[in-house]
């Protein structure tokens, strides 16, 4: 296979044949195909899209680079949840233990930060001694023992996504409907599922900002997952601003603790019942949505899906000390508050500056190599509709040191602003469609 010649066909707009796209993926998984050929053809995938049987025969490959988990009859139902990328997005610490404690399965293989957004791994790493690479074995056994995992992608399992997932961080090709619906479905494919949540973000600080875009991106994904047996349901969900209030990874597990512990924002709280219930409505746990919602308050509650975290935290190698005692998480060594700069309305918070500054306070990967700084980030409280005086502290800035405190201030004072006019927040979830998203 002449890979140049299948980057010159695509960036001109040629589709590529099905057998092209299976060969290319376990070329590239074999490490025979170089990162840098790679990249110009997911450059060439983000100008001139995919046919619809492209994306399927990508999909199919992905998810055949490796294995997939398997439960036995013992263990319930398995149903999970992906987001299409956010920032401030912590839920899923928050929703597989939850969802764990309604008597079904959460095996969970999430992403790192990508672009500019939070990744799921990145936040649980933050806890001292967590570890995402778990073996597909050890996957399993966690699954059948505490009801869920939230794990890596592996050589073993979704090794394509893996890579690609890294790749495209590093070279500006995340932003495209077919190379995200791959990535998210080749990935959920391989956890043995019988219900799909996906929580599609809409919004500035979405990859796909525009309403349409977004729903575009959930009836591919609902239609890819129902052809593969897995049943999709689909939630459109505000991304104009940060979800919660913390955005940075230890800050993020720190609040997301909060939330388990009942004191969370109260954003979170409902986008994390919001996407419950669709859950174990998939599950065939519950059939209203009230009956689910009351089932997943009293877990959340009674601190059932708090002692559910700790136990996965533990069964993770990591501190389970952390539920008790956030301090246990890394801490920036300095911090700066942000305070309203005039009286009036805030008119918006904009994620996507708030979600590079962390990228550029070394809390994201500008390389495929790069570290993460866990405790660099913002905690935000201010909200469009607010009403603030000026003075008021609005937010605050966690850093390494002195460049990074005012870098984060620099964001701050472009996400954030404040007008004379009232605002009104949209809604925290926009649109719920059981089994598809309407285009109209
Ligand atoms: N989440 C993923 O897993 N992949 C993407 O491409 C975007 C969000």
């Amino acid at each position: 296979m002449l890979i140049p010649a299948l980057i010159h066909r695509k960036r001109q707009g040629e589709p590529l044949r099905p057998d092209e796209w299976r060969a290319l993926i376990a070329e590239f998984v074999a490490g025979r195909v170089p990162d840098y050929q790679m990249s110009a053809l997911l450059m060439a995938v983000v100008f001139q899209g995919m046919a619809a049987d492209e994306l399927d025969a990508l999909t199919d490959a992905m998810l055949a680079s490796g294995a997939t988990l398997t439960f036995g009859p013992d263990v319930p139902p398995r149903v999970d949840k992906h987001s299409t990328g956010g920032v401030g997005d912590k839920v899923s610490l928050v929703l597989a233990p939850l969802v764990a404690c309604c008597d079904l399965a959460v095996p969970m293989i999430a992403g790192r930060g990508l672009g500019h957004t939070g990744g799921t791994l990145d936040k649980l790493e933050s806890i001292p001694g967590f570890e995402t690479a778990l073996s597909r074995e050890d996957a399993e056994r966690q699954v059948a023992r505490i009801g869920c995992v939230v794990m890596g992608q592996t050589p073993d399992i979704a090794p394509a996504d893996r890579r690609l997932y890294a790749l495209r961080d590093a070279t500006a090709t995340v932003a495209c409907l077919p190379l995200i619906a791959a990535s998210i479905m080749s990935k959920k494919l391989a956890e043995d599922l019988q219900g799909l949540v996906l929580d599609i973000k809409v919004g500035s600080g979405a990859f796909l900002p525009e309403r349409d875009d977004a729903a575009a991106l959930a009836t591919t994904m609902i239609g890819l997952g129902a052809a593969r047996g897995c049943p999709t349901r689909a939630l459109l969900t505000a991304m104009d601003r940060p979800l919660g209030h913390a955005c940075g990874n230890a800050l993020e597990a720190e609040e997301a603790i909060l939330a388990l512990r009942g004191e969370g924002p109260r954003e979170l709280r409902e986008i994390t019942l919001a996407l419950g219930v669709e859950m174990l409505l998939a599950g065939g746990r519950e059939r209203e949505r009230s009956a689910a919602r009351a089932r997943l308050e009293t877990a959340l509650d009674s601190g059932k899906a708090a002692e559910r975290f700790g136990a996965m935290v533990e069964a993770q190698g990591g501190n389970p000390a952390v539920i008790d005692d956030p301090a246990v998480l890394p801490q920036a060594p300095m911090q700066r508050v942000w305070t309203a700069p005039a009286s009036g309305f805030v008119q918006r918070v904009d994620p996507r500056p708030i979600g590079m500054a962390i990228v550029e306070m070394g809390g994201g990967r500008r390389t495929m190599e790069d570290d993460v700084d866990p405790a660099v980030g913002f905690i935000v409280t201010a909200k469009p509709g607010d009403r603030v005086e000026r003075g008021e502290p609005l937010a605050t800035v966690f850093g390494r040191d002195d460049e990074g405190l005012a870098l984060g201030a620099r964001a701050l004072s472009g996400a954030i602003a404040i007008g004379p006019e009232t605002a009104e927040a949209t809604p925290l979830v926009i649109e719920v469609d059981a089994q598809s998203v309407r285009l109209a």
